[in-house]
């Protein structure tokens, strides 16, 4: 039997309450607010109900309600990252 860190897989998991880093420096990340954009974030399994409620959120808000073009570059860039975090999950 091998380790998942002999196999060079994630082994090392940091609950950061909605999500988990896989970083090995994470004590040391100078990025913790932009943890949903990194590549060493995993959400949790029991978030996706949530994304998938803030998705659906967004996309009314930007259907149903009259948006500055600033306020809709930053829905639009909110409902593309609850895409993401939904598909990391479905992984
Ligand atoms: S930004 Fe990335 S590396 Fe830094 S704490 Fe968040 S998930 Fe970990």
């Amino acid at each position: 039997m091998q380790y998942a860190a002999a196999r060079g897989e994630v082994w090392k998991y940091y609950d950061l309450g909605h999500g988990f880093c896989t970083n090995d420096f994470w004590a040391h990340c100078n990025h913790r607010m932009a943890c949903a954009r990194c590549p060493f974030y995993r959400p949790k399994n029991a978030t996706m109900d949530q994304l998938i409620e803030g998705k659906a959120n967004l996309v009314r808000m930007l259907e149903f309600v009259k948006l500055t073009e600033d306020e809709q570059l930053l829905v639009t860039e909110g409902i593309a990252l609850h895409q993401e975090l939904i598909e990391k999950l479905a992984m």
